[in-house]
């Protein structure tokens, strides 16, 4: 991968015609610093948010050694990648040969689960194949249903066990491991830390209900990045907040705490040069879409930072929605994205944070899709961890006692 020091000398550089991705692995390192060192406990990055085999270099080399996947093939990426990193097989819904093959080959041991049918699957699954016997190593973890309310993006609705369920099937899934834990995810871009808190309290219930021994409780994603509009508070006060409701917890001594961040982790990591094929009033056609990497601009009317890449355009900023290149109408993104107001044809637009969920969205749809990746070593256009956000007085800010 070509080195450059900005997107501008890159868009000089190779005035493309197809996308460009925008790497900065200072940005993912500098990211994955921070929560290693400062989250009071074990860090897993989520390798849906972002696969690329660079960046989750960049990540073990960081400091990261555990890694939270949902399908048989971010397995094997993973373990291609990594031989010695410890893989978490976290979707409570698999098929028996993806449990087996994770367990048998990969050196898999930790399985998420929410239902006693998903329980039977892996005891099962993992049976050795010659004596029958079940396996003695497995590391299970139920996951509970909590609310999205204070997050951008839910992720109640699909999985977890309700309340009603979660004691019945911890106690059920207690009998086949010597660890168990309890799993939660609060919804991506949880904008306040109290998030965390009524998922730690529904934690509470169902642990008191159960009456069984918790190694682990695992808080999961959700930890926000920074868009336009969306500013979170500082991040130090949602591993404060976590920190505070674990320790009262009626858990093993020495139960573990975990946390799976995706996009917190590498939202920074990269941006895009797109190019504006046409212009039509405040609606710029450009050549990245709904079924690129700005799927959420598209799909969740997501902000995304944009900036123009010319210096003779004019100062005045004008509000644009943008048109993807796909034929239909739904490969449209709301936005509003401000940009010089005499913006046209031919010209480049960066647009930032699309290290999560973004680069890792594109697809081949209609024959668009084509992309080329360099490295840049300027800062993002966005940071949390840049050093320029100091905490500041909210509502939000707690203390350890
Ligand atoms: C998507 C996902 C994550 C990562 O969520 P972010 O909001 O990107 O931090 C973590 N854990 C599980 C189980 C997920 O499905």
């Amino acid at each position: 991968m070509h080195t450059f020091p900005d997107a501008k000398t890159v868009a000089r550089a190779l005035k493309p015609d197809e996308p460009v991705i925008l790497n900065r692995p200072h940005a993912a390192k500098r990211a994955a610093e921070f929560f290693v060192g400062k989250f009071p406990g074990k860090v897993l990055y989520a390798v849906k948010a972002n696969p690329a085999p660079d960046l989750i270099e960049v990540l073990w080399d960081a400091g990261v050694t555990h890694y939270d996947t949902a399908s048989i093939a971010e397995v094997r990426l993973v373990r291609g990648v990594l031989p010695d990193a410890t893989l978490c097989f976290m979707h409570p819904i698999k098929t028996p040969s993806a449990i087996r093959e994770a367990y048998f080959k990969h050196g898999v041991k930790t399985f998420s689960l929410d239902s006693i049918e998903e329980l039977e699957k892996i005891v099962e699954a993992c049976r050795n194949p010659e004596t029958g016997e079940p396996a003695q190593d497995l590391r299970l973890c139920v996951r509970i249903r909590v609310s999205s309310e204070y997050s951008e993006l839910s992720l109640a609705s699909k999985f977890g066990c309700d309340l009603l369920e979660a004691p019945e099937l911890l106690q059920q899934a207690r009998q086949h491991c010597d660890w168990l834990g309890i799993c939660f995810h609060v919804g991506s871009q949880a904008m306040t830390p109290f998030a965390f808190v009524q998922a730690l309290d529904r934690t509470r219930a169902a642990i008191a209900e159960a009456s069984v021994v918790i190694d682990m409780i695992d808080v999961g994603g959700g930890f926000p990045s920074i868009y336009p509009g969306m500013e979170p508070p500082p991040l130090e006060d949602y591993f404060a907040i976590i920190h505070q409701h674990f320790y009262a917890l009626p858990i093993a001594y020495n139960a573990e705490l975990w946390c799976e961040p995706g996009r917190a982790l590498c939202a920074e990591y990269s941006s895009m040069i797109v190019k504006v094929e046409k212009r039509r009033g405040s609606e710029l056609y450009i050549n990245d879409g709904a079924y690129g990497a700005l799927y959420d601009a598209a799909h969740v009317a997501w902000r995304f930072p944009a900036n123009a890449l010319e210096d003779d355009l004019r100062d005045g900023l004008e509000d644009f929605a943008f048109y993807g290149p796909t034929c239909d109408d739904a490969d449209y993104m709301a936005g509003p994205f401000p940009l010089p107001a005499d913006i046209q044809a031919g010209d480049y637009i960066e647009i930032g944070m699309l290290g999560a969920y973004g680069a890792a969205m594109k697809t081949g749809f209609n024959g668009f899709g084509d992309a080329e990746c360099v490295i840049v070593t300027d800062e993002p256009m966005l940071s949390l961890f840049n050093g320029t956000r100091v905490r500041e007085d909210s509502d939000n800010v707690v203390s350890l006692r």
